[in-house]
């Protein structure tokens, strides 16, 4: 089921004029400073959500346009699920103790089945609203304070306390989307990423708000409800990660006559995005998947592979707004196009460090520059392309293998769904390549089969030495691959 915060009714012009008013004061009220206000803890976990929807239900958030009271349906719930995290977009978890710490009223209700019951230990964002005015009053916060501290996926190590400053999200809201994708109040904005993370927290949730948008919420992720919220919802963009565009394709080629045509941007980031999804998608939904490129460390998204003739095939796109991107070598050389280096960053969405973690941040921000740890080049059109992380590489004989070369060229066999290629180690101790490969359903191919088509297509060195076919890819929340996980299952492999 979809929770929604659109409009019931269409607002009236008394109602609009008044929207307008209030923006105009609250203008008036902070001269010079029209930046966004987060109310969140720096405590990285649920509570800051709720922290986040409280604020927002109360309007003491503010954006360019406020949600008021008037925008929200009755059926709104923020879920009880753990302190620990959110698991889908509208999963705004408290649990009793953070309740009664904010002062809420949990309503102890039902246990949640199949007839979509509040589930218990839940409050309803009705119940959160009671009480809340229509009018807010922004709070004077210093823009270069941490706003919220966000966590990394954890992908190559353990996770790192990011802390983003307000300014870091107004410059996403302001310079950064508005470059790469039109929001406009009109929208209907699919919120199906997990809070938690940058990517749906920012570009999706605070994004949406600063432009007005409509939000509907998936409740609890799952292809079927994702492709059927856009469609009840008739909604028009769509922030998600590969994985769920590769879910939605399958969802939508099973039931071919309900596929939703009312999207009209959608935006994949996080992770590499294959390119027969992105044609495949076009196809079927009509409209073109754009990918992004982005890090906790710089509050999302820093560029954006453009659509039509700019469009670029295989690349992240040129940086966007006022960010500015660069080749770098070991030495801290700037390099020119074409160049194999490691990405550096710099810009207003650059975080200034890590909590509590000086040396980290130390390694990772040099003279300005952020380090992303990923690897890759820019063309002579000012174009990056993303060849791998750092961390990931796996070196065979003093040869650089890249994961994502072998992974993109399994990718091609027709029966191959995804594939995960990672480092073991040989009897003489040397790494060597071992590739776990999800095939699509209902294909079927053997190990020898998959090798003889590497050798086809790559360098002999290149092609993996095992192969394991697995139902799944451990991944993150946020859609990341977890190689860590992949590399401890191959450890006791023996070639
Ligand atoms: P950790 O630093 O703890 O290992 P993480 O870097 O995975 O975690 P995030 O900030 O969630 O944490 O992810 C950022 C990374 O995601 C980037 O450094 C990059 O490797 C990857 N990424 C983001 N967008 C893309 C994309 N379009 N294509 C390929 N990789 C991407």
């Amino acid at each position: 089921m979809a929770f929604n915060f659109f409009r019931k009714t269409p607002r009236t012009p008394r109602q609009r004029d008044s929207r307008q008013e209030a923006s105009r004061q609250e203008e008036s009220r902070t001269p010079g400073s029209r930046g966004m206000r987060l109310i969140f803890n720096p405590s990285g976990d649920a509570a800051d959500i709720l922290a986040y929807a409280t604020g927002l239900a109360e309007g003491r958030i503010a954006g360019k346009y406020m949600l008021s009271k008037d925008q929200l349906p009755d059926t709104v719930v923020i879920q009880g699920v753990s302190r620990k995290g959110i698991i889908a977009g509208a999963d705004l978890s408290v649990d009793q103790e953070t309740a009664k710490k904010e002062g809420i009223d949990v309503a102890r209700q039902p246990r949640s089945g199949r007839s979509g019951a509040q589930p218990v230990d839940t409050v309803s964002l009705n119940a959160l609203m009671t009480g809340a005015s229509d009018s807010f009053t922004a709070e004077s916060v210093d823009m270069d304070q941490p706003a919220v501290l966000l966590y990394t996926s954890g992908t190559t190590g353990k996770p790192k306390g990011v802390m983003l400053s307000h300014t870091n999200f107004y410059s996403q809201c302001s310079q950064v989307v508005p470059s790469v994708m039109e929001m406009l109040t009109e929208d209907r904005v699919v919120l199906v990423l997990p809070l938690f993370h940058v990517y749906g927290l920012s570009n999706g949730l605070v994004a949406s708000v600063f432009n007005g948008c409509s939000m509907a919420l998936v409740s609890h992720y799952s292809p079927a409800n994702l492709l059927s919220t856009i469609t009840e919802q008739e909604a028009t963009l769509l922030i998600a990660i590969p994985t769920m565009y590769q879910h939605l394709l399958q969802s939508a080629r099973v039931r071919k006559q309900s596929i939703p045509k009312s999207l009209r941007g959608c935006i994949s980031g996080g992770a590499p995005l294959a390119v027969a999804t992105i044609q495949e998608f076009e196809e079927l939904f009509q409209t073109r998947i754009n990918e992004g490129y982005g890090l906790t460390e710089t509050t999302s998204a820093v560029s954006l592979n453009p659509s039509g003739e700019a469009y670029k095939e295989g690349s992240i796109g040129p940086p966007a707004g006022s960010i500015e991107m660069a080749i770098m070598d070991e030495e801290g050389t700037l390099l020119p196009d074409n160049q194999e280096g490691e990405i550096v960053i710099r810009g207003p969405v650059v975080t200034r460090g890590y909590w509590n973690n000086r040396e980290a941040t130390e390694e990772a921000i040099l003279d300005g520059w952020f380090h992303t740890g990923d690897l890759g080049h820019r063309d002579s059109d000012g174009y990056y392309f993303i060849t791998d992380r750092k961390k990931d590489l796996i070196i065979r004989g003093g040869f650089n293998i890249s994961p994502r070369e072998v992974e993109e060229t399994i990718a091609t066999h027709r029966a191959v769904q995804e594939s995960a290629v990672v480092a073991v180690q040989d009897k003489r101790g040397r790494e060597a390549v071992k590739a776990f490969v999800v095939l699509k359903e209902e294909e079927d191919l053997t190990q020898a089969e998959l090798s003889e088509f590497c050798t086809a297509h790559l360098a002999p060195y290149k092609v993996p030495k095992l192969f394991e076919f697995v139902p799944a890819l451990p991944k993150s929340a946020a859609g990341k691959v977890l190689r860590r996980e992949l590399r401890g299952e191959a450890q006791d492999d023996r070639l």
